[in-house]
This record gives structure tokens, sequence and C-alpha cells, in this order.
């Protein structure tokens, strides 16, 4: 199984459900192909609850693009929790992308991140990736082994798991791995993954810069289970091209 993640960041209003609508649509007339992907869309938390009762029987995913580390209800301004989003039907959960990161989402905040989401029975799209200084030093490989062993333990149930390579230095300016670093790098992760969960490891999936012309740069690296995909998400055309052109 394949997947397309689209990460809406912050966009989107309520009519922009249309542009899931169209995707559906799209997606239901695929039946060459539609048995072999799923369609996960991240919209902002404030249209969690619109958009999760408006496709909860359809074929399309809604999902959160972010949690809190702490369950339930507390003193956290701003804040939203996975048993609050749990209420609202979602089941999908984006954690450790590189903007929360960025922004003070330390490995150890991941991991409550992911703990307190499992524990809420969700499935959880984990972001991992080296900046440019990183990959510059060589750094690659020594910086994804800890974002994946300091957050990940051989317990957690690996069917709730998605992991996410997003190399830093590609999200949203045009640049990409070379196919051979790609396969280089994604072998490893899934090496690091059998030595945390012996079998059975999640999906890993690919993220940054991925277009509907990028994608066939992608296409016949069978070892990448999917794509998340920034950008080229808010638009229907984009993000169904891209589905188009891998099955092509
Ligand atoms: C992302 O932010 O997760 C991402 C992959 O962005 P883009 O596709 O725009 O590079």
């Amino acid at each position: 199984m394949k997947y397309f993640i689209g990460n809406w960041k912050m966009f989107g209003i309520p009519t922009s459900y249309k542009i899931i609508e169209k995707i559906e649509k799209f997606f239901k007339k695929d039946i060459k192909n539609n048995k072999k992907y799923k369609i996960v869309i991240s919209p902002p938390f404030t249209l969690l609850q619109n958009f999760s009762k408006r496709f909860k029987n359809k074929k399309i995913i809604i999902s959160a693009q972010n949690s809190y580390f702490k369950d339930d209800f507390g003193a956290h301004t701003g804040k939203i929790s996975p048993y609050m989003i749990k209420s609202l039907g979602v089941k999908y959960i984006i954690l450790g992308h590189s903007e929360n990161r960025a922004s003070g989402d330390s490995n150890e905040i991941i991991k409550l991140k992911v703990e307190h989401a499992l524990k809420n029975n969700f499935t959880i799209i984990l972001c991992i990736g080296e900046n440019k200084i990183e990959k510059k030093n060589n750094k690659t490989i020594v910086v994804l082994k800890k974002q994946l062993k300091n957050v990940l333990k051989k317990n957690f149930n690996t069917k709730n798991l998605i992991i996410a390579y997003e190399p830093i230095w590609s999200i949203g300016t045009g640049k990409l791995p070379t196919k051979k670093e790609l396969i280089d790098t994604t072998v490893e992760i899934k090496k690091t993954l059998s030595q945390i969960f012996r079998k059975n490891i999640p999906p890993v999936l690919y993220g940054g810069s991925v277009d509907s012309n990028t994608i066939y740069t992608f296409k016949d690296i069978g070892l990448i289970d999917g794509f998340l995909i920034g950008g080229a998400s808010k638009s229907s055309k984009k993000f169904i091209d891209i589905i188009k052109n891998y099955y092509k």
C-alpha cells in the first residue's frame, strides 16, 4: 500500500473542503489503481471537526497536523490534546514536522507526543529529516537514527506508525535528493526500524518538494512507501496529477 499524504500547514477555510471533494471524486474514478494507495489530508485544527464529519464515510482520511504532549485537558493555552482531536473522529496525526521541531519540539517532546497519541489509538505520521548543515557534514544518518531511536519504543504498535523522511533542505525549496541518496537513506531508515521493531516495520514515506514533475524521480523506487506533500496538496489538480503521474 502506498500513501499520498497532504499537509496543508497554515492553509484553508471552511469552503476549502471543495479541494478534498475533487480529490475524492478522482479517487473513486481511479478504479485501475485506487486499491494500491491511501489518501490522507491534514487541514489545520480549525477545520478538523467540519471536515472529519464531511468525509466520515468517504475514502479520504482526515489527519491533524500536531497535538500536545499531555493528555485530556489542562492549563495549556492554545494547545490541543490527542484526546480532544479524537473526540472529533480524527484518527491520524502528523508529529515531529520540521516546522514544529524548529519551534521547540525536541525528540523528548516528540516521544511524549507519540506516546499520548498512540494511547488514544491514533495513527502517527512521524516526520524525521536532517538540515542542510547536517547533510553537508555527512551527519544525515546519525541525525535520522537519533530521531528514530530517541522517539520510538519496541513495544509501539507499528500498525499505527508511518515514518516520513523529509530532508529539511528539500521542504518547499524545489531541491531534491538524488535517487541514490534517497535509496541509501531509506535503506538506513528501514535498517534502524528493523533494529527497533525486529519485524513488521512501519512504512517509510518521502517528503520534500514532491510535485507532478518531481514524482517521476521517485516512481521506480519501490522502497518508498508513499509521499508527504506540502505545497502541492493545496491544489486538487496538483495533488491529483502527482498520483496520476506516479501510476502512469
Ligand atoms: C512538508 O512540509 O511536509 C513538505 C513536504 O512540503 P513541500 O512539499 O512543500 O516541500
